[in-house]
């Protein structure tokens, strides 16, 4: 088996920023941000993939694993055949992904697991709001909608807070999503500034 990529999970609830915080850590040498999000949004909608993204992303629910995990390997090999991802110098930072146990298990021969940053936002008011104004921004027709959203967040409650079990607490570490993008980047700083240089040394000096 070949190695597995080393990796940092950015995981809170829809809305709370992940996308925002993993494009900002994606921009620091060492890290590279993979949104599964991106990926499915970046599909041509009339493809026969970007069908099947639509279908449940359009009710909130989770697209299924086999077809996720397929199409999360094949972006990696081509992030890393383009040098877009380099493995032995980069953390992966993983946002949208293992989104269940059962991804979680089935994920188990492709990624090391070194930490998870949990994004916490305690209001879901504002949570609510902040996502209805991405809808328009971004064109993110599955955020628009209130009872999409309320869904989104009952399949995240049901299907993906057992992720945090499944690798358990000691490699979880709480963030407070509520402050300025530049507050919370800081604190996700802290967090995983070290495990890189722990686990990859001086590699980005070569
Ligand atoms: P957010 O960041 O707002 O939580 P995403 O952009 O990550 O939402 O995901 C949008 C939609 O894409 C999800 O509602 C879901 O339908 C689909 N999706 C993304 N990642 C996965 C995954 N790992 N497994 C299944 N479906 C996924």
């Amino acid at each position: 088996m070949s190695a597995r990529y080393r990796s940092v999970l950015i995981f809170g609830a829809p809305g709370v920023g992940k996308g925002t915080q993993g494009k900002l850590l994606g921009m620091v040498p060492g890290f590279c941000h993979l949104s599964t999000g991106d990926i499915f949004r970046s599909l041509d909608p009339e493809s026969e993939t970007g069908r099947v993204f639509r279908t449940y992303s359009a009710r909130g629910e989770l697209v299924p694993d086999e077809f996720t995990i397929r199409l999360w390997r094949e972006h990696v090999r081509k992030l890393i055949e383009t040098g877009r991802y380099e493995p032995q110098r980069q953390l992966l930072i993983l946002d949208g992904i293992p989104r269940s146990a059962a991804q979680a298990q089935q994920m188990a021969g492709d990624i090391e697991v070194l930490q998870i940053l949990h994004l916490v936002a305690g209001d879901e008011q504002v949570l609510l709001e902040r996502m209805q104004r991405r809808a328009h921004r971004e064109n993110r027709h599955d955020d628009a909608d209130a009872a999409v959203i309320r869904n989104r967040w009952s399949v995240y409650n049901r299907e993906t807070l057992p992720v945090l079990e499944h690798y358990g607490e000691e490699r979880c570490v709480e963030i407070d999503a509520i402050g300025s993008p530049g507050r919370v980047l800081l604190d996700i700083l802290r967090a995983v500034v070290p495990i890189h240089e722990e686990r990859f040394g001086n590699a980005l000096e070569g």
